[in-house]
């Protein structure tokens, strides 16, 4: 089995989801007690959101490189980056190790084609909706994109920094998200990502009205697939 590298604490309450997923996605398809092989390297998340609320991406970039570096030193064969806004910096990773990067977007990619999606709507931060970097390599893919309104999309990313991260789970904020998703429907959305890694935490997959991408489920598979390739 290849041994992952996981940059994780972006948030903690994901990175849990992550090593969940990872350790069951290895069980089930190897049996026994097998588990999954890798290393986490945890950030703390605090400096990180400061430095992506100044939009200073060159110091968060420095952070995820320094991050894959000590993974791949510590035997990691591949990097994941346990968020889906930190793949603004997937280049600056790239560009540290040797070890490949699996790359979120790719594997959110494959997990919606495979359900028949076209037009998915985007659930994330601020920086993953707005920003090209993201959707830019969904389109690449052939996908079309679709965001929530400006007022949704503040709601949203306010939803992820005051609550998710922190593991708050509420009510209010799950019928607020829903509601998204419905209006998101309305303009021809035909799918939902799930893309933000607390996301997951707030709403289940299965019981949305349109097929849902869990990006941090996605990225786990294809680490998995990778692992025992
Ligand atoms: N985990 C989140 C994501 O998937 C948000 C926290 C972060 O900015 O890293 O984008």
């Amino acid at each position: 089995m290849r041994t992952l590298g996981l940059i994780g604490g972006m948030s903690a309450e994901s990175t849990t989801v992550y090593y969940q997923t990872l350790t069951r996605l290895v069980r089930e398809r190897l049996g026994g007690l097998h588990s999954a092989q890798l290393v986490l390297w945890s950030v703390d998340f605090a400096p990180i959101a400061e430095l992506q609320a100044k939009d200073d991406w060159d110091a968060t970039g420095r952070e995820m490189a320094d991050a894959a570096r000590r993974l791949e030193a510590a035997g990691a064969q591949a990097i994941l980056i346990c968020a889906n806004t930190m793949h603004l910096n997937a280049p600056q990773v790239e560009a540290a190790v040797g070890a490949p990067l699996i790359h979120i977007a790719d594997a959110t990619a494959q997990a919606l084609k495979a359900r028949g999606v076209t037009n998915a709507l985007l659930l994330a931060t601020r920086f993953t909706m707005e920003k090209r970097f993201y959707r830019e390599r969904l389109e690449a893919a052939g996908l079309g994109v679709l965001t929530p309104e400006k007022a949704d999309r503040d709601r949203l990313h306010a939803i992820i920094y005051d609550e998710l991260v922190l593991g708050v789970i509420s009510e209010a904020s799950r019928a607020e998200v829903l509601a998204m998703i419905e209006k998101g429907r309305a303009a021809g959305a035909d799918g939902i990502i799930f893309g933000c890694t607390e996301i997951g935490l707030l709403l289940d997959p299965a019981e949305m009205p349109l097929s849902t991408v869990d990006t941090a489920i996605a990225h786990c598979e294809a680490a998995v697939e990778f692992a025992l390739s």
